[in-house]
């Protein structure tokens, strides 16, 4: 399995017009990274059908397979749409959905039972960070929200610190540094060492082309999970390049 990971979040952005974006990164995608983009769900079949080198993932899913849940979309029918990922957590659902880690928990076992890949975001606020409470809340969301039963071929961990989404603003490397090997120890403490060595633990939050090498080179990063700079092909390509650069 490749251990970097560059994941594209295109969040409610996209049309069928912009799935030359995704056929645009077969250059960048050729490298040692797996390259992934989730669209929003009404381009996963399209994006599927048409994507060379290049996963495609849903940004959502609901806990049950089937029912009675207008608008909701479940695991195995993103699955049958071509997705072969799934973002559960993102602090934008957390914060617009009232997704609790309970929610996310159930939600990460139903995209396991569909057989597809979790990535499990997590992070805190700038009120959390600037009270000292970072590692504190970022323990209580995996506790909470990683489900027991994990393997690494399953489970993909994004610390997204909240403040740092879409604000233009990153944490240094050595918080980032902090924190990817904070996680990685609460993994080896609940799941052992070679389950915690095999889940990739991505960074989230204003990457761009600028900024993405000096991330990529921090430890137990593997990767990026990339929201407004993964819209356009020539902003997510460089993105691309540096983490096969890193790998
Ligand atoms: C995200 O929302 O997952 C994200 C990281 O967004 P951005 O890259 O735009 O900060």
């Amino acid at each position: 399995m490749p251990r970097k990971l560059a994941a594209g979040n295109w969040k409610m952005n996209g049309t069928r017009d912009s799935l030359t974006e995704i056929s645009a990164l077969f250059d960048a995608a050729g490298g040692a990274a797996e390259v992934l983009i989730c669209p929003p769900a009404t381009l996963i079949q399209a994006a599927a059908s048409a994507a060379q080198g290049v996963m495609i993932g849903a940004q959502d899913c609901h806990t049950e397979d089937k029912g009675a849940h207008t608008g909701d979309l479940s695991a195995p029918m993103l699955k049958d749409a071509g997705a072969s990922h799934i973002i559960t957590g993102h602090s934008e659902r957390r914060a617009d959905h009232g997704e609790t880690d309970a929610v996310v928990r159930a939600k990460t076992e139903a995209v396991w039972a569909a057989g597809l890949v979790a990535i499990l975001c997590i992070g805190e606020t700038l009120e959390e960070r600037e009270a000292g409470k970072t590692l504190d809340v970022l323990a209580e969301q995996m506790a909470g929200s990683v489900p027991d039963g994990v393997t690494g071929d399953q489970l993909v961990i994004a610390y997204e610190p909240v403040w740092a989404i879409g604000t233009g603003k990153v944490p240094n490397t050595d918080q980032i540094a902090e924190v990817h090997e904070f996680m990685r120890k609460k993994l080896t403490d609940r799941f052992g060492q070679a389950v915690a060595d095999d889940v990739r633990l991505l960074y989230g939050g204003s990457v761009k082309a600028s900024n993405a090498a000096e991330i990529f080179a921090v430890a137990d990063v593997d990767g990026a999970l990339v929201g407004g700079a993964s819209l356009k092909a020539a902003d997510f390509g460089p993105i691309v390049k540096a983490l096969n650069a890193s790998a």
